[in-house]
């Protein structure tokens, strides 16, 4: 399969995540659980205006599932998905993201710790993966894709199977090193404490699942 290139923008925010120069890196659960939330409201959104749409409150939420043995963290939204086009659009082009022009900006004005209270967006799953894998199908898609990547080097996009409407996000959690222990974003009293922290807010339910052995 043909990898395609990230932009370069793109390309230079994912080397600096994927260096992390940033010591907090437990914030990547809060921007990926953010993304989640933000895609249940827009489903949301329109099934207000939409009479084919029925917005079930139980059946919208955000699920986290550690798998020690495979060390895979898995997050897993029923928002509104994306299509192969917004796949390459929206996690290929950082440009896209409102977020990182908005932090920058801020940035230069108040220069300590800003990372920590504003978005620096999905490509944080990379301080703590080696590979990310988005599966996901859209609203009145027949289809699912499944894109995938390892870093700075580019991404991949083909077709996948997933039965309902959402997305799911994959990581292949690294395996420690000298100076960081990432076996922690696979505990559940680590992530507990974690969403505790960052996404105590978030108005729909999060639910969690470890597989230990
Ligand atoms: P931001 O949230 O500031 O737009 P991100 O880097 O966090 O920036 O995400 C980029 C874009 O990718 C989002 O705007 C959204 O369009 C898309 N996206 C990311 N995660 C999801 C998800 N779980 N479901 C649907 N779309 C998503
Ligand atoms: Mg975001």
């Amino acid at each position: 399969m043909a990898k395609k290139q990230f932009k370069a923008e793109s390309k230079r925010l994912l080397e600096m995540m994927i260096n992390s120069i940033y010591t907090q890196k437990e914030i990547f659960l809060r921007e990926l659980i953010s993304n989640a939330s933000d895609a249940i409201d827009k489903i949301y959104y329109k099934a207000l205006t939409d009479d084919r749409l029925v917005f079930d409150k139980d059946s919208y939420y955000i699920k986290i599932a550690a798998d020690k043995p495979n060390r895979t963290l898995t997050i897993t939204d029923t928002g509104i998905g994306m299509t192969k086009e917004e796949l390459e659009n929206n996690l290929g082009v950082i440009a896209q993201s409102g977020s990182f022009a908005f932090k920058r900006e801020n940035e230069a004005k108040d220069g300590h710790n800003i990372i920590g209270q504003f978005g620096v967006g999905f490509y944080s799953a990379f301080m703590v993966a080696d590979t990310v894998t988005v599966i996901s199908k859209a609203l009145d898609s027949e289809e699912a894709y499944k894109w995938e990547s390892k870093g700075a080097d580019g991404y991949t996009i083909e077709p996948s199977a997933k039965d309902s409407v959402g997305t799911q996000i994959i990581l292949k959690i690294k395996n420690n090193s000298e100076d960081n222990n990432y076996d922690e974003y696979l505990e559940e009293y680590r992530l507990r404490s974690i969403i505790k922290k960052y996404s105590d807010f978030i108005r729909y339910p999060i639910k969690m699942d470890v597989t230990t052995h």
